[in-house]
């Protein structure tokens, strides 16, 4: 029983401000450092609790920045990480082999006043529906998931992240972990309080399991997109999707896989290797 979780950075408890990839100072650095292993000791409380509830499978997606955030060498040895620089896809591995989603370091989505760091994808980004549902980065996940019959079942995070999730989502489990005082600051619980509470919601989580519905829309599947500053030339549309006004743009596709093959600009008939051979089960690790 494989278990999916992305995983995020600005949700972690203990991280308040945004990670900044320019700043060279040693003090930044060591700080970067801290937060990596928090996110590390926070994927491995959560995937104690899954295993310990009954998964034989932990995948985790490293989902913030560039993909490559999570401290590998703190990680728990059952659990296998999905990350690198090149992202072909989006939520790599999550398919109808997994049994639920869930997410750590979870941040609330944009226009979220009372969360720490809120934004859906870009600061730039004031608010995403999909057939009118306003989502965030999660929602968009537990919708994908939704395709491939999995249902969202976890959230860690911070705590207007958590209330998010658990309205998209009746009776999923959320572990909040702070709140923001500002966007820029935070009340936290300090990692060994996070990490006790993630590893009990997370093996709560897998009792949930066969009775929490995946999410679904019914197609065509239209993604709204509105960001605060004129980004759209009615006269000169993007290629991809169409524009309703300077601020706005609609994408419409089929289903979840091809509205974000569309959105991102992946390519659609791309898989990862192991799907590409077909004996390639026999080279896994
Ligand atoms: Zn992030």
């Amino acid at each position: 029983m494989r278990i999916y979780i992305v995983s995020d950075l600005e949700g972690v408890a203990g991280v308040y401000k945004w990670e900044d990839t320019e700043d060279d100072h040693p003090e930044n650095h060591e700080e970067r450092c801290r937060q990596r292993r928090w996110l590390a000791e926070e994927v491995n409380a959560a995937a104690r609790g899954f295993f310990d509830g009954g998964a034989t499978d932990v995948w985790v997606l490293d989902g913030h920045g560039t993909g490559y955030t999570i401290d590998i060498e703190l990680v728990e040895p059952r659990v296998r990480i999905l990350h690198g620089t090149q992202h072909p896809a989006y939520c790599v591995g999550l398919d109808e082999n997994c049994a639920a989603l869930g997410s750590i370091g979870t941040h609330a989505k944009a226009e979220t006043y009372g969360a720490n760091m809120y934004h859906t994808g870009t600061e730039a980004v004031r608010g995403e529906w999909l057939n009118g549902i306003s989502v965030g980065e999660t929602g968009r996940q537990a919708f994908l998931a939704g395709h491939y019959g999995v249902p969202f079942v976890f959230c860690a995070g911070d705590a207007w992240a958590c209330k998010e999730m658990d309205e998209l989502v009746p009776g999923c489990v959320t572990v909040p972990v702070k709140a923001g005082m500002s966007r820029l600051s935070a009340k936290t619980l300090v990692p060994a309080k996070a990490c006790g509470l993630i590893y009990e919601g997370a093996r709560e989580s897998m009792n949930r399991i066969g009775s929490i519905e995946p999410l679904r829309l019914e197609p065509p599947i239209v993604c709204r997109r509105e960001f605060y500053q004129p980004t759209f030339d009615p006269e000169n549309p993007p290629a991809v999707g169409r524009v309703i006004d300077s601020h706005t743009q609609e994408t419409e596709a089929t289903d979840m896989p091809a509205l974000l093959f569309k959105a991102y600009g992946h390519d659609p008939d791309w898989q990862p290797f192991w799907k590409q051979h077909p004996n390639s089960g026999n080279y896994q690790i």
